[in-house]
């Protein structure tokens, strides 16, 4: 399958992020949880003109998993879900914060600022992952698409499958290092306290799910 290039600026943020001596690496879990909330929060106001639709509020949810021998955490959504050029287009280049926290960068000088003074929204997960796989099927289509990464060198998307609409992001967390533990990013009680943290805002209910074995 062929790799696609990210676009220059994309590859730039991405770079800072996976060399991101920022202390506040848990703020991706902030910026993920928000993109899930924004995603059911769109099809919550599709639906106040769409008499086709039915808002359940049972139904719309996130739910953060965590594996530790996998040493995957997966944050999924009920949301709207992306379509293929979706993914292209809204992972492939710098959305709306991180462009703006681009810009500022000559003003800035350095990443640990821009960081802190800006959402940098989903590339952020790369501060703790590797590799981050986006499963995403989108409201009102059968067909899923896998978006995958390992960084800067760039992306895939391929069709698969997925049960139910919405958006399942699966980040392989980094293994430790000398200076820096990213063990806590599989630890439950770490994962609810960065959640309860964060997320006061978020008008869904943030499930959990920890895989032991
Ligand atoms: P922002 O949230 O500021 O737009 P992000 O980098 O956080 O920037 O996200 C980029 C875009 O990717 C979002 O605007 C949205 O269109 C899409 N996106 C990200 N996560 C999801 C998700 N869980 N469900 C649907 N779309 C998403
Ligand atoms: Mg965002």
């Amino acid at each position: 399958m062929a790799v696609k290039e990210f676009k220059a600026e994309s590859k730039r943020l991405l770079e800072m992020m996976i060399n991101s001596i920022y202390t506040q690496r848990e703020i991706f879990l902030r910026e993920l949880i928000s993109n899930a909330s924004d995603a059911i929060d769109k099809i919550y106001y599709k639906a106040l003109t769409d008499d086709k639709l039915v808002f359940d509020k049972e139904n719309y949810y996130i739910k953060v998993t965590a594996d530790k021998d996998a040493r995957t955490l997966t944050i999924s959504d009920t949301g709207i879900g992306m379509t293929q050029e979706e993914l292209e287009t809204n992972l492939g280049v710098i959305a709306k914060s991180g462009s703006l926290a681009f810009k500022k960068e000559n003003e800035l000088k350095d990443g640990h600022n821009i960081i802190g003074q800006f959402g940098v929204g989903f590339y952020s997960a790369f501060m703790v992952a590797d590799e981050v796989t986006v499963v995403s099927r989108a409201l009102g289509s059968d067909q899923a698409y896998k978006w995958h990464s390992k960084g800067a060198d760039g992306y895939t998307i391929e069709p698969c499958e997925k049960e139910a609409v919405g958006t399942e992001i699966t980040m392989k967390i980094k293994e430790n290092t000398e200076d820096d533990n990213y063990d806590e990013f599989l630890q439950e009680y770490r994962l609810k306290a960065i959640i309860k943290k964060y997320s006061d805002f978020i008008r869904y209910p943030v499930k959990m799910d920890v895989k032991v074995h």
